[in-house]
């Protein structure tokens, strides 16, 4: 039964976003006067001040390293007021793949409150426009592995933390639909065998499926990856009414057992539609027939993954979820319609207290002297009413769990406002991956090097799976290595042309530069084995990443041995960029 009143939470949406400014003073009231006690505070000198004029005086920007020691002596089982005035009790792990180390984060209660508002509010915009029934979703979501820490915390990713809170499950049956899969599935000890109960149990309740979920993007693309590979496998379930005996782990067989029963109407139906599909296009909305969208984050590093996810998806519209982060959520998408590419989140000003670091472009002398900040330079940070719209800004967090002033190292471009809140889009992550000298480039460049070659592959119908790159400097000059797993075998001619458009896509000055006086050498692409990415998955989930929560690492450092040993073990060939010969 729904109890959820769709009206009165756009309403209260609408009214704290009219007062954005009152709402931020209060909430950052709320979080001083509740964690006043904590040791980091106190030590700052507030006195128990909790206007944001203070606040900013007092309290100083950091990063991740500079909480590490507190979060530190947190996990190490100092129940003292460290961060926050009440006791920590558990830890998010952070999926770590951006920076290629797992970040421990506090997590508390309050961010379970402020996913439900978040999940809420897009909820009742979304059902505005594309109103589901009372029926069932089909969501690929997964519990990741739980660690104690040395203090004898729970530590888990974020989305594992918010799953399994009691409360969150109560609201989110009230507004979202029932999950089609148990929570034996959810929460199974082997993803893989997850997945294909996801699907399994998706294709049993196919007819009251209103939606298909999965936290991020890559996980929906490699959830009908896989359907592709097993689909025969599970007509053959549903055709007999007995689990395949690839399903070992004892509570998932039991949970799926029980609704598993023989239908070889069903299993002759689903058989039909796949083999009538090309190419599996439109996959989903054939199975799913009653399905009204596709949801999950689509925006940053989900990107590349949005070209196959239209193929699945056919005629459904794809919808962009919300933009968070284990550190807390930022905003809501309040505006379902727009294409994920143009996707905007409306700041809640209630959830946290909000700051925004101006990123001013560099003058070209000024780009040349830069070696520490790219492409831009920095101001003083400013209030979430006071940004600009078209001005790209760096997210800075202060939340309910003890962060204060905390960089969350993600750049933002305001697009516009909700009454006073501004809505955001998403940029890319501010850090470098690729610089070996003056050269600069960020997640978001390389994406955009791969997307422009990956075009010369089209035509043979050939599409990049998975990338990943490595900054190689064991040879004189150093350079790019670019690795990228293929859905098919392609020739040598087009995979060398692949690589030259590489290496010229990178278009910063410092990159162009350094190659013209072979400051750095020819970039190389190497092709991987099918599945490898697959191995880099496997591998990050066996260190407590969830599949859901997945997103491939775009740069692999020397000290990250173990995927970098992954790819390189599995390159079938490679090419060096002659884009630069004269
Ligand atoms: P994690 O804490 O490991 O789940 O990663 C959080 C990071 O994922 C954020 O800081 C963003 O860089 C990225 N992220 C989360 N939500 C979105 C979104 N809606 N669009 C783009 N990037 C996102």
């Amino acid at each position: 039964m729904r109890v959820f009143n769709i009206e009165s939470v756009i309403d209260e949406f609408e009214t704290v976003t009219k007062s954005a400014g009152h709402h931020q003073r209060e909430t950052l009231r709320k979080i001083l006067e509740q964690n006043g006690k904590a040791e980091y505070l106190k030590n700052l000198g507030l006195g128990g001040r909790t206007d944001p004029e203070s606040y900013k005086a007092r309290v100083p920007l950091v990063t991740h390293g500079d909480l590490e020691p507190y979060i530190q002596r947190i996990s190490d089982g100092d129940s003292s007021p460290i961060l926050t005035g009440k006791p920590i009790t558990s830890i998010s792990l952070s999926s770590g793949t951006t920076q290629g180390k797992q970040k421990y984060l506090p997590f508390n209660e309050e961010l379970v409150q402020s996913t439900m508002q978040i999940f809420q509010t897009s909820y009742a915009f979304r059902n505005r426009e594309y109103p589901i029934g009372d029926g069932k979703a089909l969501q690929f979501i997964y519990g990741s592995k739980q660690v104690k820490t040395n203090g004898g915390l729970t530590a888990t990713t974020a989305t594992t933390n918010v799953y399994r809170s009691e409360q969150f499950k109560r609201t989110m049956n009230d507004i979202q639909s029932q999950c089609t899969s148990p929570d034996e599935v959810i929460f199974g000890s082997d993803y893989r065998q997850s997945l294909y109960c996801h699907l399994l149990c998706g294709l049993i309740y196919s007819d009251e499926v209103q939606f298909i979920f999965s936290t991020f993007a890559h996980s929906l693309v490699h959830s009908f990856r896989t359907f592709e590979q097993v689909w025969e496998e599970i007509c053959t379930d549903i055709r007999e009414g007995v689990l395949s005996s690839r399903i070992t782990v004892p509570s998932i067989r039991e949970a799926v057992s029980k609704i598993l029963v023989p239908n070889p109407s069903l299993a002759d139906s689903i058989y039909q539609k796949c083999v009538g599909l090309s190419n599996w296009y439109g996959v989903i909305p054939e199975l799913w027939p009653n399905a009204k969208y596709v949801y999950g984050v689509m925006t940053g590093s989900m990107e590349p993954y949005l070209k196959k996810l239209r193929h699945y998806a056919g005629n459904l519209p794809l919808m962009s979820a919300d933009y968070g982060s284990s550190e807390g959520w930022i905003g809501a998408n309040v505006n379902p319609s727009l294409p994920p590419e143009l996707a905007t989140f409306a700041v809640l000003p209630n959830i946290g207290y909000f700051e925004f670091i101006p990123l001013e472009k560099l003058g070209m002398q000024e780009l040349e002297s830069s070696l520490t900040s790219i492409h831009y330079k920095e101001a003083e940070p400013v209030d979430l009413t006071e940004v600009e719209v078209g001005k790209e800004y760096e997210v800075v967090i202060t939340n309910f769990a003890g962060l204060y002033r905390y960089r969350l190292g993600d750049i933002v471009r305001v697009t516009g406002f909700h009454n006073c809140t501004p809505e955001l889009q998403f940029m890319r992550r501010r850090s470098l991956i690729l610089s070996i000298n003056i050269d600069k480039n960020t997640e978001k460049d390389l994406q955009l090097s791969v997307e422009a070659a990956a075009k010369l592959l089209a035509e043979e119908k050939i599409e990049v799976v998975d990338f990943t790159s490595h900054v190689d400097t064991s040879t004189e000059p150093g350079h790019y290595v670019i690795f990228w797993e293929l859905s098919s075998v392609s020739n040598d001619e087009i995979l060398h042309s692949c690589c030259n458009c590489l290496d010229l896509s990178f278009a910063d000055a410092g990159y162009v530069g350094s190659r013209k006086v072979s400051a750095i050498g020819p970039l190389e692409l190497r092709i991987v084995r099918k599945g490898t990415f697959d191995m880099v998955l496997h591998y990050y989930v066996g260190l407590g990443a969830a599949l859901s929560q997945f997103k491939a690492p775009r740069c692999v450092s020397q000290s990250n041995s173990k995927v970098l040993q992954i790819l390189c073990m599995n390159v079938t060939s490679c090419y060096f960029s002659t884009a630069y010969e004269n």
